[in-house]
């Protein structure tokens, strides 16, 4: 739906149980499209924000709509279906199970949707080519470098063209030039027309993007 943005927080809060407040009213929207960094110290409730963005948690007050979707309003299953059809996720830790080629690692980023293995398999051979990877789909975590193995994160968390791609540290156990492809390539999914979110530490890296969110005590500053 044009118009509608990927992301809508309105006045959301969460409290934790023990009390401690990881966001604080905080109001926001990220249109289709856009390419954004959360940033702020340690404990600013970035990772709070992403895994509110990423339907992984509920707010205690306030509402979240992606794409329009008031995420507490659906049942676990919707939300689930939301997730996987909507959002991708990169991790700074890479999540790649040992053992696992790089294509098969991508294609199982299409398991539930009623796609045949072969049109998975092409599917995933295209996204790594897309990362640069075109050249390294059998090979294994350990056989890759770590910017490689980010690049096949990258690669997991586009083939299935989701709205919104959430990355959480993605250069954050990366060397700068490995760190810096993955920032072009965020920068090319975005030029692509994918809505990208990413909370860095990164000061350089958050200055090179086009709109940066910044946290304080659960606070937009
Ligand atoms: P950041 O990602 O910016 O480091 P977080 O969103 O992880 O910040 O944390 C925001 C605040 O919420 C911090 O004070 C943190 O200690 C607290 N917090 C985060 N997760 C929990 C939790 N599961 N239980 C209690 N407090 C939490």
């Amino acid at each position: 739906m044009a118009g509608v943005p990927a992301v809508e927080f309105d006045r959301v809060s969460r409290v934790y149980p023990d009390g401690t407040v990881g966001l604080s009213e905080v109001s926001l929207r990220i249109g289709r499209g856009e390419l954004a960094a959360v940033v702020g110290p340690s404990g600013s409730g970035k990772s709070t924000m992403l895994h509110l963005m990423g339907t992984l948690d509920q707010p205690s007050s306030g509402t979240v709509r992606i794409d329009g979707h008031d995420v507490a309003a659906l049942s676990d299953r919707q939300v689930s279906g939301l997730r996987g059809g909507l959002i991708g996720f990169v991790f700074q830790q890479f999540h790649l199970t040992p053992g696992v080629s790089a294509v098969d690692s991508v294609a199982d980023g299409l398991l539930y949707r009623g796609i045949a293995p072969s049109e998975r398999r092409r599917r995933a051979e295209r996204a790594l080519g897309r990362v640069g990877l075109g050249h390294r789909l059998t090979h294994r975590p350990n056989e890759l470098s770590g910017g490689e193995r980010q690049r096949v994160a990258v690669a997991r968390a586009v083939v299935g063209e989701p709205l919104l791609l959430l990355a959480d540290e993605p250069t954050g156990n990366l060397d700068s030039v490995a760190g810096q492809a993955v920032v072009e390539l965020l920068n090319e999914l975005h030029a692509d027309g994918t809505t990208v979110v990413v909370i860095t530490h990164d000061r350089e890296l958050a200055a090179a993007l086009p709109r940066r969110i910044e946290l304080r005590d659960g606070r937009i500053v």
